[in-house]
This record gives structure tokens, sequence and C-alpha cells, in this order.
């Protein structure tokens, strides 16, 4: 049983304003794995004043002391690995392999990423005679969802601490354990009192009170697009500069050619990886119509093959986080049915053998784009196929959605590969495969409006100042 009772604030664990606490559940078990503290709006006073007072000292600090930091930051990280890999089978289910090598790696890449960049970061550029400056915002409200704790909340941490702003983080309550552990890291690598805060609790608390706070000057927001609506609207009353990263639907489209069969087995391994609980999952794929046979049996046997359950074992695919989550899953698959999509993989109810904990069946439809099930982001192991006559009606479906997060398009002919990512409206595309920890990443339409990772990632959290006349 895990307790996690205290708050980091101000350089010291603190007992919250207001005891409160809330049990943690095993995704994978239904059985409470243990407890954290639930805060108040006392203890946002508490860590905003701190990191008020410490921004006036961090933010002059040098970029020599800064790596300093992140670099003891990162041999930290190193030593702690295993219990992160730990916590997060514990908290959200992912599988043992995937917990210790992805949702881990990620982290210890951003932070890796934020030192590079920090190196040649241009604060100060001058331009004729006026000098422009990129200067740390302020003190920033980081709110993170469960899905890939590691990936949201390092992405957010290590700019802010780079640029020189101070922050209090806000971790999602189904996910607390990862970031707790993280808190310590960052306490045990010595960073300043005040510049990392963190507060666990409700949203709707603890993120209401940081969004409307005169005194917090940003919030960045990885989740939901009614939260994130929520918290723009929150934050509008004092101006404050919000980063939104949504979800999305986004499509894969597999070329037609001789790859067809490997791509799809691919695409569709890679939608099942994370129980489907990926922002930039490829959920719709879009395959020739003329091979649609080929690519739905590549398909369904992909999604078969994916071995699901405890995720402590060697398995692919571990349960999903909530009973809250399976249910809405449940819920779209049964109106995938009720829709007349032709279910080729997986459907309702756990996978047989499994009657404990919110495991759910790798599932694949075939369908068109104007169903449910292809137009609204299920958030689990749920793929659609969709065909297309040729290219333009491909990048026809592909942009027919609300979202922009991401794209995929697989295939051999690189000149077309290039072509169709232009035409995709979305703000991340990997063209067989790739992938890149500089490579600005978010949304175009309702998936967002920020850029995190890399050197976009800093330009998040800086002021740009003009001062003309310099020299
Ligand atoms: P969520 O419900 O929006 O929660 C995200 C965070 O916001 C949690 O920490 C939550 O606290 C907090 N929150 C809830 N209400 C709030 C309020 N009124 N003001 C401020 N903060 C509030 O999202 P989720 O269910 O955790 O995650 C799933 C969604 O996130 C999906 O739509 C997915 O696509 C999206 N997502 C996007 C990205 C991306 O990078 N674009 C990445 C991951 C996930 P609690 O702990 O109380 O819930
Ligand atoms: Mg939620």
């Amino acid at each position: 049983m895990r307790e996690y009772l205290q708050f980091y604030i101000d350089g010291r664990w603190v007992d919250p304003a207001h005891p409160r606490t809330a049990e943690v559940v095993n995704p994978a078990t239904e059985a409470v794995s243990g407890t954290i503290s639930l805060g108040s709006a006392a203890d946002v006073e508490l860590a905003v004043a701190a990191a008020r007072r410490a921004f006036a000292s961090w933010s002059l600090t040098t970029r020599e002391q800064r790596l300093d930091l992140l670099r003891a930051i990162q041999a930290e990280y190193a030593r702690r690995q295993p219990e992160l890999g730990e916590a997060i089978t514990e908290e959200m289910g992912a599988p043992a392999s995937l917990a210790n090598g992805f949702h881990v790696g990620l982290g210890a890449g951003h932070l890796q990423t934020a030192i590079e960049i920090l190196k040649d970061y241009r604060f100060e550029e001058q331009r004729g005679a006026t000098m422009i400056a990129r200067e740390p915002i302020g003190v920033c409200a980081l709110i993170t969802p469960w899905n890939w704790p590691m990936n949201q909340t390092c992405v957010k941490i290590f700019p802010a601490l780079a640029t020189g702003c101070t922050m209090i983080l806000k971790p999602p309550q189904l996910a607390p354990y990862s970031a707790q552990i993280l808190a310590e890291i960052l306490d045990a690598a010595g960073v300043p009192a005040g510049v990392f805060n963190m507060i666990q609790g409700a949203g709707s608390v603890i993120g209401t009170a940081l969004s409307t706070h005169p005194d917090v000057d940003m919030v960045s927001f990885t989740g939901s697009e009614p939260v994130g609506v929520q918290i723009s609207r929150d934050a509008a009353q004092t101006v404050k500069r919000v980063g939104l990263e949504l979800g999305g639907k986004s499509p894969f489209i597999v070329l037609d050619d001789d790859d067809l069969t490997a791509n799809v087995t691919g695409a569709t391994a890679g939608m099942m990886g994370n129980s489907g609980q990926t922002c930039s999952a490829g959920s719709r794929l879009l395959v020739p119509a003329a091979r649609i046979d080929e690519a739905t049996a590549a398909a369904a046997a992909a999604a078969d093959a994916v071995s699901v359950g405890d995720p402590t074992g060697n398995v692919a695919m571990g349960p999903v986080v909530s009973m809250a989550q399976y249910d809405i899953i449940q819920d779209y698959i049964g109106r995938g049915l009720d829709g007349g999509a032709e279910l080729v993989a997986g459907g309702l109810g756990r996978p047989e053998g499994l009657d404990r904990g919110w495991f759910v069946k790798p599932t694949v439809f075939v369908t068109t784009n104007d169903t449910i099930i292809a137009r609204e982001e299920i958030f689990g192991p749920v793929l659609v196929i969709i065909g297309y006559d040729d290219i333009d009606h491909a990048i026809e479906i592909a942009n027919d959605t609300e979202f922009g997060l991401a794209g995929y398009v697989n295939g051999r002919d690189t000149e077309l590969c290039r072509a169709v990512a232009k035409r995709m409206r979305t703000g991340w595309i990997s063209i067989n495969g790739g992938f890149d920890f500089h490579a600005p990443f978010g949304g175009y339409k309702r998936s967002g409006n920020g850029r995190e990772w890399g050197e976009f990632g800093f330009d998040e959290y800086v002021e740009i100042k003009s001062m003309l006349g310099y020299g």
C-alpha cells in the first residue's frame, strides 16, 4: 500500500491545509493500491506565493546554473527509473515493459532534449539596433492527465525550468504516484525552494484555483476538450496565457503498395499500445478500398494477436485506467454495433479469462467516416478502418474531422508520403514511423493551440521583449 499524504511546497514536504484523502485503485485488480491527499485552495495559495517568491531569483539564474540543475535531475531520474516504471504500472495499468520502456523513457527523453536546447537557446537576439529578449513568463500552473504521466509532466516541467519559470504541478488523481516520485527526484536534485511545487487533488478544486489565480501567469494543460475550454474561460479573467494539448481522432493512411499488410499490422498494434489511451493514436486507419478485405484480415489478425492481461507480467496490453473509462469504451463499442459498423475483431465485454480489472478486447471495426465511432475520440483500444478510392479521397477523409493533432502515412513511395503529409491538417505527422524529440508537438483545430517538445516547447514559456535603440 502506498501512502502519499504530503504536498511539495516551497522546497519542503508539507501536510495539506485541510486534511482530506482519497483512495487510488489499481485498474488491473480493482483493489485499492494506496492513498493520497486531496488539496484545497489554501494549499494553492501557499504554493503560488512560494513560486512567486522563487521567481525573483530563479528567473535571473544563468544558463549554466540551469544546465547544472537539469543534469543533477537527470542523474536522480536515472537512479529512480525502476520505481517510476513500477508506479506507472500500478496507477494506470501500462504493462511493465511499456512503463519501464517508453513511459519512463519519454520523460528521460524530454529531460535530455531540454538540456540540448538550453545549451544554445537564444534568450537574446539583436536585430539592427533592437535587442529582442526571451524572458521567462513567470509562475506557471501545469495540469496533466493520467495516460502518459511521465511524458506529460516532463514535457512541461523541464522547458519551464530551463527558461527560468517557477511552477505548480497538479497531477491527475488517477495517476498520482509517478508524479510524487518525480517531485522526490526534483527535491533530491536540489531544485531551489519554491521553483517547483506539487499539489495533488481534484481538478475542479486545485485546477480551478490555479486557473483563476491572479498571481499565476500561465496555465499549460493537457487533457480533454471540455476541461481545456473551462480552463480557458477561468484564465481569461486574468488574461493568462493558456497552452492546450487536447484530444484527437488521428488518421493513419496506408498507401497502396506491397507493404500494405505489414503497415496495417504495425498500425493496428500501435493503436492497441497503452490500451489505446494515447491522444495522438492513429485511430482511423485509411486503406485503399479495393484492398479493404486484405487490410481488414491483417488488422483483425494483429488485434487478435495482442496479449491482454496482468500488466506486471509479459503482456502487450494491460487494462484501461478506470471503470469510468471502461464504461465509456464499452458504450462506444455498443454504438458501433448498433450503428451497423462491421466488427472484425474484439467487441463487447472483457477478454476471455479476465473477469477482474478494466480489461478491454482489442477491437477493430470497418465503417465509414460519418459514424460516431469514426468521429469521436474513444480513448481505448478501438480501431476503425475506412476505405478510400484514391489519394484525394484519402486526404478528404483524413481532414474531415474536428480534430487535428496527429497523422500518419506509411508507404514505399517517399514522394507520395511527403505529398500526403503536406496536405494533412494536423500538427504532427509521422511518415513511416518517424519519431523526433526535437519536433514540435501540438494540435490544429480542436486538438489544442500549443506546441510542446524541443525548442518550440521552450517558446511556450517565454515572453518576448523588444528593447529599441539598444545599440
Ligand atoms: P481531463 O479530465 O481533462 O483531466 C486532465 C487534468 O485536468 C486532470 O489533472 C484533471 O484533474 C484536471 N482537471 C479536471 N477538471 C479541471 C478543471 N475544471 N480545471 C482545471 N483542471 C481540471 O482528461 P483525462 O481524462 O485525464 O485525459 C483524457 C483526455 O486527455 C483525452 O481527451 C485525451 O485525448 C487528452 N489528452 C491529450 C494529450 C495531448 O497531448 N494532446 C495528451 C494526453 C491526453 P482530475 O485528476 O481531477 O481529473
Ligand atoms: Mg477526467
